[in-house]
């Protein structure tokens, strides 16, 4: 599996101008080869003799790459839209889906593979373009421990510089060994939502709550507040900032919920963790006016994907169950009612924590709704 981890670059003024300029020319060229491959001819068979730009020329290579590879995807795009309006051509609509509009980058970037960069202790080598020559620099960078140990570890795959806000980062992906799945453990359901980030239910019966619902619901209205505010002023600049720093402390509790899920997981030899699709969360959670912000923006999304991730490094399985009546469905007598409060009382006596009979309902589901195959980062 691939993750990345961002690396702090701190840079000179000089370095900065050399990193920004070789930015702008990377997606100068990857935009004008995407191009040509749409209206002059294919770059197949470019290299990087057939492309004139000011760059490093494994830098160049990188950029035949990525427009290929961002042909590649709008060529697919495509396909699936065409297909799309044949069928409703066929069906005898006057609707269409519009064509995908032609992808260009717009954020500086640059694309550096594993061969033209170096990483040490307290700085990172790569080539950048000073006065139309390519030339290696040392940028000083401050690792973390756990990062010295990663990148000391893994396989490293390509370096991407972007800018991230104001500032200019170093993404390395790099590759981690899965353990394979035992054949024997436990099952575990978790049920996500708002009032209660998470809850877990394994066949040996423990149950556990993770997070803290009315704290994040109360920060996101305390954020929104700020934003609204700042918004009539024309602050738009302390928006963004706002904005970011509400993702990196929801980014945080997601990080801290999921390796808390993997972690009682581990501790109870589980041997699958099974989630609910995600597309229907959203019709399956009861709404009231007062909540409908904060759950529409709700990342169950990430939280997911970050359980999928944690549970693959340490071998557990995860699958995705069909949600319909999970919150609903009595797990004795299989009789379907709503829960008016936080007790959900059944007719033949069976009564839980409404919370709790997600998560039951999801570990006893045999309903598969199947795994996907998604890239993740850390
Ligand atoms: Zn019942």
């Amino acid at each position: 599996m691939q993750l990345s981890e961002t690396i702090k670059l701190y840079m000179t003024n000089k370095q900065k101008d050399f990193i920004t300029q070789t930015m702008n020319e990377y997606i100068k060229t990857v935009n004008s080869l995407v191009f040509v491959a749409l209206n002059v001819e294919p770059i197949s068979k470019y290299t990087t003799a057939d492309v004139a730009a000011n760059l490093p020329s494994a830098l160049i290579n990188q950029c035949i790459r990525d427009a290929k590879s961002i042909i590649r995807k709008y060529d697919k795009k495509c396909r699936k839209i065409s297909a799309q309006n044949k069928k409703l051509e066929k069906q005898g609509s006057a609707i269409r889906t519009k064509e995908p509009s032609v992808p260009l980058l717009k954020r500086p970037c640059c694309y550096i593979n594993n061969q033209n960069f170096r990483i040490m202790n307290d700085h990172i080598e790569f080539p950048v373009i000073i006065d139309g020559r390519s030339k290696r620099i040392s940028v000083r960078t401050s690792l973390t421990d756990r990062q010295k140990q990663i990148l000391a570890d893994a396989r490293l795959g390509t370096m991407r510089i972007v800018c991230k806000g104001s500032k200019i980062v170093a993404q390395i992906v790099y590759e981690v060994s899965e353990p394979g799945y035992p054949d024997e453990g436990n099952i575990m359901g978790v049920d996500l939502g708002i009032k209660c980030p998470a809850v877990s239910y394994i066949s040996d019966g423990s149950v556990k709550f993770y997070g803290n619902g009315r704290k994040n619901r109360y920060m996101r209205r305390h954020y929104s507040y700020l934003r609204k505010k700042l918004q009539k002023t024309n602050h738009i600049d302390a928006v963004i900032r706002i904005n970011n720093k509400e993702q990196r402390i929801m980014k945080d509790i997601d990080h801290k919920i999921s390796h808390d899920i993997i972690k009682t997981a581990v501790a109870h030899d589980v041997k699958i963790i099974k989630l609910e699709r995600l597309s229907n969360i959203r019709s399956t959670t009861r709404t009231s006016r007062k909540n409908n912000h904060s759950l529409h923006n709700w990342p169950f999304f990430r939280l997911s994907q970050y359980i999928e991730y944690k549970a693959r490094l340490a071998g557990i399985k995860v699958e995705y169950v069909d949600p319909s009546y999970t919150s609903q469905t009595c797990p004795v007598c299989g009789r379907i009612h709503h829960a008016n409060d936080r007790n959900y009382t059944c007719k033949c006596g069976f009564h839980i924590h409404r919370d709790l009979l997600g998560a039951m309902n999801i570990c006893n589901s045999t309903e598969y709704a199947g795994d996907r195959d998604i890239r993740h980062t850390a």
